[in-house]
């Protein structure tokens, strides 16, 4: 098979497999029980805990980690619109991911005032409407660092500066962009930051929320005293090892990896654009986390595409997982400013680790064939 879905999820590294049961075998133990088995695990888990704040340029106590993305991103949101009753106001851009959308909508719905950043057509995030939107009661600006459907970059560190004059702290939604492209806190001056294990060949159910040092912010889940009691629960032992190992090997051999996909990815834009007739790119050209591609084919449906690819074992998808089961046009491609019937057309094409030379190729005959051979039996005119 050829998978182009690495933005769905990616295969667990077999470190990472043999690492998490070599865990599960030998320890069991509750991190928060004072004996020695208890506190093996915990200095295990904060050996992971030491290297995904490495590999963000944090430190180690500012790492808190979660069930999810979805649950760093709610965390973030709801710790921090709840924290200070005089900040009631949010702002989000018109993008993000659901797990944000819809934590911002569920406020909303209860007397929040949301504003939702509009984006240009490369779907990168208007600065001018943040400085009009910032207030003295904004709670928080929640940014995505890079889209997981069409990859464009935001310029975090901008957001921070403009938010921070106003005393607003920034979360931005790094799920898309660890083990793509360099994250560094520090460098984004972001408080707050996502990330999840499954996009870095890591188990799925589990993720990360960054909090510098000082960050008001309140916990999303309450119990027990796990996570210095911001995040309670008993902690995903073996998942958490599992992200901390797939970390190493990003740090070890990933980063190598990282032109090599990005130049597959190219040949493939490049390829699809000189072959097929009418197909129009998504996404900026450049600022772009480059192993995502979205193309959009006028006249034929994302599905009739993707499901004749998986007849022959391509794998793509028509945006973010998370939507593909709905009837829903994408929210990204309309912010974009595509037509709905456009949007319906598209298709994302996400490379990693798996992908070779063969696979770019492979594509390269197979998809034009299957879009010619699609617009064949479509009665639409592109051109209407
Ligand atoms: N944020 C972004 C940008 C994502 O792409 C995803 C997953 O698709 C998530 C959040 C959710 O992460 P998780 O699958 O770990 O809940």
């Amino acid at each position: 098979m050829i998978y182009l879905d690495h933005n769905a999820t990616t295969p667990v590294d077999p470190a990472v497999v043999e690492k998490m049961s070599w865990f599960l075998k030998e320890h069991f133990g509750n991190p928060s029980s004072v004996y020695p088995i208890g506190r093996k695990v915990k200095e295990i888990l904060n050996e992971a805990r030491e290297r995904v704040a490495a590999t963000l340029g944090a430190n180690r106590g500012e790492i808190y980690f979660t069930g999810s993305g979805t649950e760093a991103d709610n965390f973030a949101v709801f710790g921090s619109v709840n924290c200070l009753p005089e900040r009631n106001e949010l702002i989000v851009s018109a993008i993000e991911h659901p797990a944000i959308l819809e934590s911002a909508r569920y406020l909303e719905n209860r007397g929040v005032k949301v504003t939702y950043l509009p984006v240009n057509s490369y779907g990168t995030v208007d600065l001018g409407a943040l400085r009009d939107a910032l207030t003295s009661r904004t709670a928080l600006v929640s940014v995505m660092h890079a889209s997981n459907e069409i990859g464009t970059i935001q310029p975090i560190d901008k957001i921070a500066q403009i938010a921070h004059e106003k005393g607003v702290p920034v979360h931005t939604d790094a799920v898309q962009t660890l083990g793509k492209i360099d994250v560094d806190v520090r460098k984004l001056g972001c408080d707050l930051l996502t990330v999840s294990a499954h996009k870095i060949y890591g188990p799925k159910g589990v993720g990360a929320l960054y909090i510098r040092k000082g960050t008001n912010i309140h916990p999303y889940l309450h119990g027990g005293h796990q996570e210095r009691r911001l995040r309670a629960g008993t902690e995903n032992t073996a998942g958490i090892v599992g992200f901390g190992e797939a970390v190493r090997v990003y740090e070890e051999r990933g980063k190598k990896e990282r032109s090599r996909i990005e130049k597959l990815s190219e040949t493939l834009k490049k390829g699809i654009e000189e072959t097929i007739p009418r197909v129009r790119f998504n996404g900026h050209p450049t600022n772009r986390v480059l192993s995502t591609l979205n193309f959009a084919f006028p006249g034929l449906e994302a599905e009739a595409i993707l499901l004749s690819l998986a007849t022959k074992e391509i794998y793509v998808s028509t945006g973010s997982a998370c939507s593909e089961e709905s009837e829903e046009v994408s929210h990204v491609l309309l912010a974009i400013g595509l037509r709905p019937e456009i949007a319906r057309s598209c298709i994302r094409m996400s490379l990693g680790r798996t992908n070779s030379e063969e696979d770019v190729e492979t594509v390269l005959r197979e998809l034009p064939e299957v879009i010619a051979r699609l617009r064949k039996i479509t009665a639409f005119d592109p051109e209407d």
